[in-house]
């Protein structure tokens, strides 16, 4: 049997316009409108994409969305005395600083200089601390995409064998905690594998929910998945063909249960997740 496909995109569709109607009655009770205000040093043309993307996706659902853009060389100290600024601005409510950052600039101070309040993307130590004790203010978007796409299509984590490919800040790390946590959506027995785990395919091969985030194009083959497994795909690799995800898909997908796409699948999510937790920065100044 075929697998089953997670359509990304359309659960991204359907939650903006939940979170349209939300940015509504926030305006209406309010009298402010939420505002992202997004931070791009340099002329990445891929950061230039995602910056554009990301204030369109604003616009969409009635969210407002400022540029603040800083030449190639700005230093650490300019990029502070900015975030400082938008600290302070209450019509601000959130603040994305889009990553990379120059090799001169100190991203760990940067991210460290966002308040928390604002921290968009729960980047900052008090943030991901928070997120560890599981109480946190914003959940990191990726991670929160992903699971949303499993909330959102029925599938239960509770006493599953999750397996996660990859142990980064922003997607690995943090979705393994937030699977094995208390709670919709969590409840997982997790595993979290990286560069130096030995024998991947036996690990991996336990999974009823498998989620690959490790940048490596068409990495996770068809013998690495149990018959009938979950395999959430969040790579993004551009190559010739164009892009495509760390799973080998049209090989995986005839093993697996339930597969997502690359486009299409975990990518529209992370946007979404963005515009909702700038409503909801904005939200927690509502008296
Ligand atoms: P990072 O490069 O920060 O981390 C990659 C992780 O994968 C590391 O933990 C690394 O292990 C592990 N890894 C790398 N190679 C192997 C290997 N051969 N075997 C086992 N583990 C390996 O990547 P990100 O987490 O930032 O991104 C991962 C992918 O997800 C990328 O394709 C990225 O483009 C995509 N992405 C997609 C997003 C979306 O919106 N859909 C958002 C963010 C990222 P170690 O720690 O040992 O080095």
């Amino acid at each position: 049997m075929p697998a089953t496909i997670l359509d990304g995109k359309q659960l991204a569709q359907q939650l903006r316009s939940e979170l349209a109607e939300e940015v509504i009655e926030f305006i209406q009770n309010n009298g402010a409108v939420p505002c992202l205000a997004a931070v791009l040093v340099g002329d990445n043309p891929a950061s230039e994409v995602y910056v554009r993307n990301k204030q369109r996706a604003c616009e969409a659902v009635g969210i407002e969305s400022q540029l603040h853009r800083l030449p190639g060389d700005a230093s650490t100290d300019d990029l502070l005395k900015l975030i400082s600024k938008l600290n302070k601005d209450a019509e601000v409510h959130g603040i994305l600083i889009q990553l990379p950052l120059p090799p001169q600039i100190d991203k760990s101070r940067v991210l460290s200089a966002v308040s928390p309040n604002k921290d968009v993307d729960a980047f900052h130590p008090d943030n991901v601390g928070r997120l560890v004790q599981g109480r946190p203010r914003f959940l990191p978007c990726t991670p929160q995409g992903v699971q949303q796409l499993l909330i959102r299509n029925g599938i239960e984590t509770a006493g599953k064998h999750v397996v996660v490919l990859g142990r980064s800040e922003i997607v690995g790390r943090p979705l393994s905690i937030m699977l094995s946590q208390h709670g919709t959506g969590g409840d997982a027995t997790v595993t979290v594998c990286h560069s130096r785990s030995h024998d991947l395919p036996a690990i991996t091969r336990q999974a009823d929910i498998l989620i690959v985030a490790i940048g490596r194009a068409k990495f996770v083959t068809a013998n690495m998945v149990k018959p009938g497994a979950i395999v959430i795909d969040v790579g993004i690799n551009r190559g010739e063909s164009g892009v495509v995800g760390d799973v080998d898909y049209e090989a995986v997908a005839a093993v697996a249960g339930t597969i997502t796409p690359v486009p299409g699948g975990v990518g529209p999510l992370t946007i979404a997740m963005l515009l909702r937790n700038t409503l909801r920065a904005a939200q927690s100044l509502e008296t």
